[in-house]
Parts: structure tokens; C-alpha cells; sequence
């Protein structure tokens, strides 16, 4: 009968007109999420031994960490644990295989970044864990820290030389110094690459640089 598929429609928006509402509002509205929901993974760096349990099990290769061994107490002590989080398949073996519980997620789940190495977490040694290191690391680690201090000096003075010296590129330097100029976060990330590992520092800031030149293209900038 014509008619009948309308009639029918109207039944079934009837029906749940005065059903409970299941659709929430969010983000104004956040979830409820079950108790075992996993989201973000995180490390409890304090209580980590440093013992790679978490990094053989893991299948995808998501967890590296830096220790070095104390030769009086014949201990490792963790320096930097590195969560990639973009290829975690949420399996919860790290988790489960930690023989001191360090690690757990939480129930964050906007993980979303813009860029792939924002995706990237890596914890290094609290301050007040660095005194509790064998002396000549803590000895090592604080001339660290002062290059790294001069370092982040030295580019919030004059980014687009610096940058252009490590590009080999002064017009790349000034476009990534521009594109920096209200990222400290990233500009102190470059630092601390600049000192510890000079090849990788090159290749996130050219990265960048030519991400800076495609998303202002009108400036002039020139990807190469
Ligand atoms: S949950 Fe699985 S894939 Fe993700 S870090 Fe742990 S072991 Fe690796
Ligand atoms: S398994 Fe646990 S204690 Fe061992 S290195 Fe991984 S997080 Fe640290």
C-alpha cells in the first residue's frame, strides 16, 4: 500500500523519541569509559629497572630505552624510555610482562598529533633522580645539560643562522626559524638534538623546514 515505508519511518522515530538518549555531546560531554579502556600508555620511571622485559615482548617495536650499569651495586639505572606510540597495537604485553608494574594506560584517548614526532614520548631521568647515578655519570650528564642550556640559548639569539648552518642552507635556516619562533618546545627539542645526536637534528629540522616552505608557500619558500 503507498504509504506503508513512510508510516513505518514515522513508527520507528516515534519509538526512540522516548527512548534514554545514548548519543552524547562530546567533547563537551566526555565518555565513560570501562575500567580497562586503553589509551595512553604510561611509564612509572621511578620504579623501572631498566630491565627490557617490555621491549623483547613488545611485536611492534614501540619501546627502546637508554640505561647504564652502576659497577658498584651491578644495577642498571634507566636514562630515557621512548614510547612511538603511533605503532602500538594496544596488545597490553609491555603491561602484563613488567615485572615491577611500571607500566599502565590510562584512559586518554585523544591521541591525535599533528606531527609524527609529537606522537612520540620520551621520558628522560628526572633532575632528582640524576644525584642517585654512578659520579662520573651525573658528572656527564650535567656537562650535558650545560650544552644543551648553551645550545637553546644560542638558538632563541639567532635561530636562522644556526638553523641554516646545520641545513647547510641559510634560506631553509630562516624559514624554519620562522616556523619555530612560537615553538619553544620544538625549538628546545632541536637543541637537545643538536647536542646528543647531530645527524637525527639535521633530519627533523630539514623535515620541518620543508614542511615550513609547503604550508607558506606565498613567502616565497622553496621546497627542495
Ligand atoms: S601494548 Fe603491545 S604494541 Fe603497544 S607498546 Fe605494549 S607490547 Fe608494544
Ligand atoms: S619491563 Fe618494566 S621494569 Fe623492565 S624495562 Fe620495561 S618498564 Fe622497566
Amino acid at each position: 500500500m503507498y504509504g506503508t515505508g513512510l508510516l513505518k519511518g514515522l513508527g520507528i522515530t516515534l519509538k526512540h523519541t522516548f527512548e534514554r538518549e545514548i548519543t552524547q555531546q562530546y567533547p563537551e560531554q566526555m565518555p565513560v569509559l570501562p575500567a580497562r579502556f586503553r589509551g595512553n600508555l604510561q611509564l612509572d620511571f621511578q620504579d623501572c629497572i631498566a630491565c627490557e622485559m617490555c621491549t623483547k615482548v613488545c611485536p611492534n617495536g614501540v619501546l627502546s630505552l637508554e640505561s647504564v650499569r652502576d659497577d658498584k651495586t651491578n644495577k642498571k639505572k634507566l636514562m630515557s624510555y621512548s614510547i612511538d606510540f603511533q605503532y602500538c597495537m594496544y596488545c597490553n604485553f609491555c603491561v602484563e610482562n613488567c615485572p615491577k608494574h611500571c607500566l599502565h594506560f590510562d584512559h586518554n584517548f585523544e591521541l591525535a598529533a599533528y606531527d609524527r614526532e609529537n606522537i612520540k614520548k620520551v621520558y628522560q631521568r628526572p633532575q632528582e633522580l640524576v644525584t642517585d647515578l654512578p659520579e662520573e655519570i651525573v658528572a656527564a650528564e650535567e656537562k650535558n645539560q650545560k650544552r644543551i642550556s648553551v645550545m637553546i640559548g644560542a638558538l632563541q639569539k639567532d635561530a636562522p643562522k644556526i638553523l641554516g648552518k646545520l641545513l647547510e642552507d641559510e634560506e631553509k635556516g630562516k624559514v624554519l626559524a620562522a616556523a619555530l619562533a612560537s615553538d619553544q618546545d620544538k625549538l628546545e627539542k632541536i637543541a637537545v638534538m643538536m647536542v646528543e645526536d647531530i645527524e637525527k637534528a639535521k633530519k627533523v629540522a630539514g623535515a620541518l623546514a620543508n614542511k615550513a616552505a609547503k604550508d607558506h608557500p606565498k613567502e616565497g619558500n622553496v621546497v627542495a
